[in-house]
């Protein structure tokens, strides 16, 4: 059996979406003009930064663009990297984790996303934000905004609050396979649609195929989990099912 979530894998993938001769738009410019064929390709950076610049250099190359979300952590923030992603024709956003800094106290979460947000502007051009959720956190990040306005910093898009899932079919590599959901506690969004289920990457190449994946899509990736070092992929194999396993716990 081919492994999935290797780097062989995720070019196939690349390789595929660009046929498919749907339209790579960033988080941005969906936002403000959203094409009835948009590919959103969403990226997390929770580690393994410099995963990021390799999945920002394979999109380049085959001219598309992408959008990463840095945390302002050492394992994710790099001011180099970002500049370098950023060069490359992605966009860049922020993957808050506020509420997790500041233990639940939203005044002070606000205060640090503020302080946050304009670390990362100094740096790059910062338009849009997404959650991190993090399994062992017992807070949602996305409470600061049930008292605080993103909008007001001139952020245009929080994809979790200002995307409808009913239109936009979304995929996540969360869990390490493409319907996980069941095993994520934070990674939830709300539709009514019944959408078609992928599990591995060559389910999804195969849906693209046959002409069954729905368009527009935003897929989200953590590329920390997709590599094609043996050791690293199995590391990251045991400590997922670990995870899922913590996540189903905390979700009862
Ligand atoms: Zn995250």
């Amino acid at each position: 059996m081919m492994r999935d979530f290797t780097i062989k894998q995720y070019i196939s993938l690349l390789d595929h979406l660009k046929q498919s001769g749907g339209a790579f738009q960033t988080v941005r410019e969906y936002a403000s003009n959203p094409a009835q064929n948009a590919i959103l390709l969403r990226h997390d950076i929770d580690d393994r930064k410099d995963h990021a610049l390799v999945f920002a250099k394979l999109q380049a190359e085959r001219e598309i663009k992408g959008t990463f979300y840095f945390r302002i952590v050492p394992e994710s923030f790099q001011t180099e990297l970002i500049q370098e992603i950023e060069s490359l024709g992605h966009e860049i956003g922020y993957h808050y984790e506020d509420m997790d800094f500041a233990k639940g106290n939203t005044q002070e979460a606000y205060r640090l996303f503020v302080e946050h947000l304009e670390k990362l502007r100094s740096i790059a051009k910062i338009d849009t934000i997404c959650m991190h959720g993090s399994p062992r956190s017992e807070y949602d990040n996305k409470d600061v905004w049930k008292e605080f306005s993103y909008k007001q910093h001139g952020i245009i898009a929080e994809p979790y609050l200002d995307f409808n899932f009913d239109d936009l079919y979304y995929l996540t590599d969360t869990g390490r396979m493409w319907d996980g959901k069941k095993f994520s506690i934070r990674d939830e969004i709300s539709t009514t649609k019944k959408w078609p289920q992928f599990h591995s990457t060559e389910d999804i190449i195969l849906g693209l195929q046959r002409k069954n994946l729905p368009i527009p899509v935003m897929i989200n990736f953590h590329p920390q989990r997709w590599t094609d070092d043996l050791i690293l992929w199995l590391q990251e194999l045991l400590f997922q099912t670990t995870k899922n396993q913590i996540k189903k716990w905390k979700k009862h």
